[in-house]
C-alpha cells in the first residue's frame, strides 16, 4: 500500500501510541496538580483495538511502535498487549516509554511479553528534588524500576532527562557519570511550551541543550557516537571510554522538524500527527468498528495536514499537554 508520505515529503515510519491519559505522577511541566479532565474508562481503546490500529499503521508503512501515556503502566495488564503486538502484527520495533515507578511489579513480565527498548523519564538524581518536580514521586522506586528492568533484560535502557536551568542543570555532571559507569544512554531533553510547560513560572526556565552540548564537547571531549536507530530526534555523542551514550533532543534551539517521522494516536484514537497542534482527525469510532479503511483514510488525512514544523520559537503555545498527546 501506499506509503504516508505528507506534503513536505516525509515519510512517516513511526507511531506512538498512548494507552492512557492518566498519571500517577504530576510533574510540574506536564500535569496540574489536580490532574486533568481525563477520557473516560469507556471510552479508552481496548488492547485488541490498539493492536487492529497498529496492524493497519503497518500495511502503510510504519515499522516502530511506542507505547506511552499518560503513565502507561496504569494499564496493569500492560504485558498483554506487549504480547498482542508481538504475536498479532509485523511490528519490528516495539518500546515502552515510562516513569519506571511501577516498572519493578512489571519488568520481568514485560520482558516476556516480548519487550526489548525502554525509555525512563527521570529529572533528577536527587530524591528531594525528583519529588518536588513530581509532586510527589519517590525516587528510590524508579531505581528499583531501573534494576528490574536491567535484570529482565531490557536493554538499550535509555533515561529521559528534562533539564530546566535553575532547577536540575547543575545535575549535568552527575549523569555524566552515570552513563560512563553504565551501559545505559542518558537523553538530555529541552522543555516545550507544551499544556503545563508553557507556564513553569519561576519553577525552572526552558536550558538552550545546543549551547550545552557545545560546552560538552569543549570541556569534557564528548564525540559523535553511533546515530539512532530509526532517526529519532536524540543525537548521541559520547565520553572517551564511556559506557553509555549522551543523548540531546533539542526541538527548540535545533528542531528536527524535516525530518519528522511520527505520528502519536490517543488513548480515545485520535490521531495527531504534529505534536505541536491540536488539531486531529478521530479514528476512534472506525478502530472500534474495525473499519479498516476509515482508519487508513484517516492515517492519511492527519499525514496530508501535517504542517512543516512548530512554531513555538515564535510563541506559538500547544494546549493539549503531553499527557494527552501521548508525549
Ligand atoms: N509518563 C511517562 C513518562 O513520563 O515517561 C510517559 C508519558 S510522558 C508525557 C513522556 C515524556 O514527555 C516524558 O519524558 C516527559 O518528560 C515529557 N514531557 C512532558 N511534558 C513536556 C514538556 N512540556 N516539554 C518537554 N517534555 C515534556
Ligand atoms: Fe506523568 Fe509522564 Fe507527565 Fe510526569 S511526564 S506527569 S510521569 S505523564
Amino acid at each position: 500500500m501506499k506509503p504516508l508520505v505528507d506534503s513536505f515529503g516525509r515519510r512517516h515510519r513511526s507511531l506512538r501510541v498512548s494507552v492512557t491519559d492518566r498519571c500517577n505522577l504530576r510533574c510540574r511541566y506536564c500535569m496540574p496538580a489536580m490532574g486533568l479532565p481525563f477520557v473516560p474508562r469507556e471510552e479508552l481503546l481496548s488492547f485488541e483495538d490498539i493492536t487492529f490500529a497498529v496492524q493497519v499503521a503497518l500495511s502503510l508503512g510504519v515499522d516502530r511502535v511506542r507505547i506511552t501515556g499518560g503513565e502507561p503502566l496504569l494499564r496493569t495488564e500492560l504485558p498483554e498487549l506487549i504480547a498482542m503486538l508481538n504475536d498479532e502484527t509485523d511490528a519490528i520495533d516495539i518500546a515502552l516509554t515510562t516513569n519506571g515507578l511501577l516498572l519493578a511489579r512489571h519488568a520481568r513480565a514485560l520482558a516476556e511479553a516480548g519487550l526489548r527498548r525502554i525509555n525512563i523519564s527521570l529529572d533528577s538524581l536527587d530524591p528531594e528534588r525528583f519529588t518536588k518536580i513530581t509532586r510527589h514521586g519517590i525516587l528510590s522506586e524508579v531505581w528499583e524500576g531501573i534494576e528490574a528492568a536491567s535484570k529482565a533484560g531490557l536493554s538499550p535502557m535509555r533515561i529521559n532527562t528534562l533539564l530546566l536551568d535553575g532547577f536540575n542543570d547543575d545535575e549535568v555532571d552527575d549523569w555524566l557519570e552515570l552513563a560512563r559507569e553504565n551501559p545505559i544512554d542518558v537523553r538530555f531533553m529541552e522543555l516545550m511550551p507544551i499544556g503545563e510547560g508553557a507556564e513553569l513560572g519561576s519553577f525552572g526556565d526552558y536550558l538552550n541543550l545546543t549551547t550545552l552540548k557545545d560546552r560538552l564537547v569543549e570541556t569534557r571531549g564528548l564525540v559523535p557516537a553511533d546515530p539512532e536507530v530509526g532517526n529519532g530526534p536524540a543525537r548521541y555523542w559520547r565520553e572517551p571510554g564511556a559506557k553509555g551514550r549522551i543523548g540531546f533532543i533539542t526541538p527548540m534551539s535545533n528542531s528536527y522538524c524535516d525530518s519528522c517521522s511520527r505520528m502519536r494516536l490517543t488513548s480515545k484514537g485520535d490521531l495527531r500527527a504534529c505534536l505541536a497542534y491540536d488539531n486531529h482527525v478521530s479514528v476512534g469510532e472506525a478502530i472500534k468498528a474495525r473499519d479498516e479503511l476509515a482508519v487508513i483514510a484517516g492515517f492519511r488525512k492527519a499525514v496530508a495536514e501535517k504542517p512543516a514544523g512548530h512554531q513555538w520559537r515564535d510563541g506559538h503555545v500547544t494546549e493539549t499537554g503531553m499527557s494527552a498527546l501521548g508525549g
